[in-house]
This record gives C-alpha cells, structure tokens and sequence, in this order.
C-alpha cells in the first residue's frame, strides 16, 4: 500500500470513528507506530485531522472540556499566527463574540491600543566653530536634540552636594552646559565630597550621568554636553549595538516630553570647546557657535491588548483579572517560527475556556458573584509591555477594584529536569502578598484536582526570578495578590519546536480546571480576599 493511500484511509477512519490509537492503527496497517506519528503529523499539517498524546480525533470535534476542544484552539489559534500578528487578535476577539461574552472596555470594544515603539539611534550632526562633525564621530547621543547657541556654559564636574557647588558662579537657565566625569579632588589627591580616598555616586559612572542630568533639569538647562574620557568607548560600544541592530529596544511610546538632551563628547570634540578641560575644574562662560541637529525616527508599532469581561451578579464592582500573554517572539534570524504552542498558546486557549466555563455557568443563572475579566495581552515577550500598559497607563478596570490576579504563562509541557508525579504545576507568588489566596488555592487544588503543586520557583532566591518575570508581576507590584501558574522551561522553549504535538493535553486540562476552580472560589466567597503582606 502505498503511503498516500494508508494516510487517505486514516482519515477516513478517523473521520468515522471519531478518534482512533497510534496503536490501533499500527496494527491495522502493519507498520510501526513511528510510521503513524508520521502520518498523523502530516495529516494534521494538512488540518485534515488532529493529532493527540495517543492518537488522533477528527477535526470537526468540538466538545468543550476535552483534548480536542484545547487542541483545536491552539492549531487554529497557532495557524493564525502564522500569518499576522493581528490575526491573533482578531482570533480572541472573535472567541469571545462567539461565546456572548462582553468587551470589558465601556466602549464595546475588545481592543485595548497598547502603542509601542522601537527606539533607533538617531542621526545629525554637531557643529562647533563652523566645524561639522557626524554623528558617531565624535560625538553621541541616543535622542533628537536641536538648538543653536553663541555660548556654552562649563560647569566642571557638574556637582552640587552639601556646601560643594559647581553652580555658585554660573546661571544655567535655558544654556547648554559642558561637564565632565568624575568629582572633585584635594590637592592631596582625596576626593572633596568624602575627605577620603572614597568615592561618591557623583564618581561612580553608572549613576553619575543621570544624577548630573537630573540636576541639569533641575536648573533649567536645555542640554548637556558631556565628557568622560574614561567612559566613552563603553558609549560608543553601546551606540554602534543598537545603531547594528534594527529591532532596538521596544518599549511602551511615550509622549515627548521636554527633557534635557545628552550629548556624549570625544576628547578630540571637548577639547574643541575647552583644550585644557582634562586639567582645567573651573565653572566658566565659553563663547563658541554651537549647533546641534539629531533626529530620530522611532519606529512606532501599533499592537493590542484583548480584554473581555463576565459581569458578577452580586458584586460586579469587584474584579478577578485572569491573564495570559498573546504574543510570542517571532521569526528566527534564518526564517522559522517561533510557534510558541506551550508560550503562551497553552495560557491563551486555556483562559479561552475558562471564559466558556464561566459563561455557561452564568447562563444557567448560577454565575460568580464577582466580575472575571479574561485579560490577553501583548508584548509579553518585549518586556511585559501589554501588562504594563494595562496597569500604568490604562486600567480598564480600576486596580482598587481588582481583587487578584491569576496569570497563565506555559502550563502544556513538562519540565524535563523535573522528577515526580507528571500530573504537576508550579505556582509562584501565591502567598507573597495574600495568605488567605495561598491557602484557598491549595484548599480548592485538594478538594477537586489534586495536582502536585510544586513551589520550587517560588523561592526569593530562585535565581530564575520567576515572579518578576510574567505578566503578573505588574499586578503585584500594586499590590494586588496574584498566582502565576507555570510548567518550567523545557528544551523547545523560545525555539522553533514549541509545537501544538507537544503539548500534553490531559495536563493542559488539568491545570485549567484548576485555574478555573480557583478563580471560582475567588470570586464566590463572601469577602474580598485580604492582602496581609502588602509591599510599601
Ligand atoms: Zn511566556
């Protein structure tokens, strides 16, 4: 027989059946069960069936709660992915349109506009003396920055602590102003600040920058030309990275706010301005022509969150948030994709059912008494941005009125490095800010589920440091208790291989369920759950 006639009369038979074992069909054509995965592996690759941990089910099977309902989500949900990212979107949004459940913003919409940006390094000059000089030689800086100026002020180091002062003699309001690293020094070769051989912060390289722009701002001064010749190849280092690599930095687009701009200098550039700066510490006017001209094109990039809301019946003004990113990380440098089944397809589908769980429930006029809002978000990936945006910039849902948070992020693998029972989860954070939450979801994991849960990433010395790691941490920062399921890494992590044919079905089930009875008991108990160990 041949080999597309064998996998025509698996289809056919599955189609028939229902579902059908590896093993039963091995037998049946007499070939190895090796054989089959391969069949099956194509087949569903054609979406002409579903492959399962232990065979196959048609593909038209939909039943809600069972292997074939999860892993249709996650191939549908993973072959839209495939195309666009908006199509992950429209994906969720249509799911919940489909199941009757509300857009949780007022406005009936179930997009929440996260917009971000990819910083570039930007391009321009500066010119001193009518001498031009390009950006990346000679001088650096990492923002758009524009002025012309018949003056520049030197402040020396630019340092102002106790009765030291780089300011006494000099007015900075509305001047660009030269500064150099490092603080003062005694003649005897200690430092002013310390009296000592010591060093203050205005020393240290890492926090001095900030701490003189900051003072700059403070002052009123437009711009800072700064000198450290100690440190201005790590800047150019930093500058040729970013320059080099087109994705930069994303981040949540911020307004453009009028601060200082920071204009790093050579030594060959300052010594344009001031030839004995290297010697020379004392705050004067220095009359030069100074023009500076640097624009940068961030690259904006439109992207949502999705959100959905179930309304409680007797306290819809409290909220159980119930999230899980959409995002993964995209395409290998050599065009492969990222699928991502397990991060966070597994998070994405298992709080799609849920949601269907909950509004059955509530159809049946036996719904939870307090509002669930299933939160997608984006970004994940880049930084926790979808999250972020949603708790600092834009909370649909007031972050008083939030109650907990239940993060889902990878609960459909196993970890590899893991030995016991397989039927597991690892939660982290559950008892970080609430008691009561830590013990409710073990009271309910025994009453009904009965997984092992495994609390080893839940020490604060974990070096993995988990919990500031997934989407929950921007709830908990505010103080809003949380719990972040998750399965651990595993070889496919971040890589090509996160495929739906990995996921362990029957776990990804369990571990919803427990989620779902979790947020259930949440939301239906008589009080609020109380947050005893509150940070701040
Ligand atoms: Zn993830």
């Amino acid at each position: 027989m041949k080999i597309k006639e064998r996998r025509q009369i698996i289809v056919d038979l599955v189609n028939d059946w229902g579902n059908l074992s590896v093993g039963f069909l091995a037998k049946k054509f007499k070939v190895s069960e090796m054989t089959i995965y391969r069949d099956l592996n194509e087949l569903e690759g054609n979406n002409l069936l579903i492959k399962t941990t232990g065979g196959a089910i048609k593909i038209s099977e939909s039943l809600v709660h069972t292997e074939s309902s999860f892993s249709k989500r996650l191939k549908d949900h993973n072959k839209e992915k495939k195309a666009i990212a908006k199509k992950a979107v429209e994906y969720i949004k249509k799911e919940y349109e489909s199941l009757g459940i509300k857009a949780a913003k007022a406005d009936g919409n179930y997009f929440q506009k996260v917009p971000l940006e990819i910083k570039k390094t930007p391009s321009g000059s500066l010119t001193i003396n009518e001498k031009e000089h390009r950006i990346g030689e000679g001088f650096l800086t990492f923002a758009s920055s524009k002025g012309s100026f018949d003056k520049v002020i030197y402040a020396g180091y630019g340092v102002e602590e106790g009765d030291y002062s780089d300011f006494s003699d000099i007015d900075v309001k509305g001047k660009i102003v030269l500064i150099k690293g490092g603080e003062p020094k005694n003649e005897d070769g200690t430092f002013t600040l310390s009296g000592s051989t010591e060093s203050s912060k205005w020393g240290n390289p890492e926090e001095s920058i900030a701490l003189k722009d900051e003072l700059l701002q403070g002052k009123g001064a437009i711009g800072m030309l700064y000198y450290d010749m100690n440190n201005y190849q790590r800047f150019n280092r930093y500058f040729q990275y970013m320059k080099n690599n087109d994705s930069g930095q994303m981040s949540i687009k911020s307004e453009d706010k009028d601060t200082t701009f920071v204009i790093y200098l050579n030594a060959g550039v300052a010594k344009e301005l001031l030839p004995d700066i290297d010697t020379n510490h004392v705050p004067a006017v220095i009359k030069a022509s100074l023009t500076v001209a640097t624009t940068t094109e961030n690259g904006e990039i439109a992207s949502e969150n999705v959100a959905a809301v179930l309304l409680g019946s007797e306290k819809p003004e409290e909220y159980v948030v119930i999230s899980s990113h959409l995002d993964h990380i995209g395409v290998t440098t050599d065009g492969q994709i990222n699928n991502g089944a397990d991060d966070d397809g597994s998070g994405t589908v298992a709080l799609l059912e849920i949601a269907e769980a909950f509004k059955k429930a509530a159809d049946e006029g036996r719904g939870p008494k307090r509002s669930i809002v299933f939160l997608h978000v984006t970004g994940e990936e880049k930084g926790l941005l979808g999250s972020q945006y949603y708790t600092d910039v834009d909370p649909i849902i007031d972050l008083e009125k939030t109650v907990v948070n239940l993060n889902i992020d990878m609960i459909g693998r196993i970890d590899p490095k893991r030995e016991g029972d397989r039927n597991y989860i690892y939660l982290i954070g559950s008892d970080k800010l609430s008691t009561e939450l830590h013990e409710l979801s073990e009271e309910v994991n025994k009453e009904f589920m009965n997984i092992e849960l495994d609390y080893t990433y839940n020490d604060e010395n974990d070096p993995n440091r988990f919990y500031y790691r997934s989407d929950h941490y921007n709830f908990a920062k505010n103080n809003i208790p949380i719990i972040f399921y998750f399965n651990g890494t595993h070889d496919d992590y971040h890589k090509p291989g996160d495929t739906p044919d990995k996921i362990n079905y029957d776990l990804l089930e369990n571990r919803s369920r427990l989620i779902f009875h979790t947020a259930w008991e949440i939301a239906n108990r008589d009080t609020r759950v109380v947050v005893d160990k509150a940070i701040k």
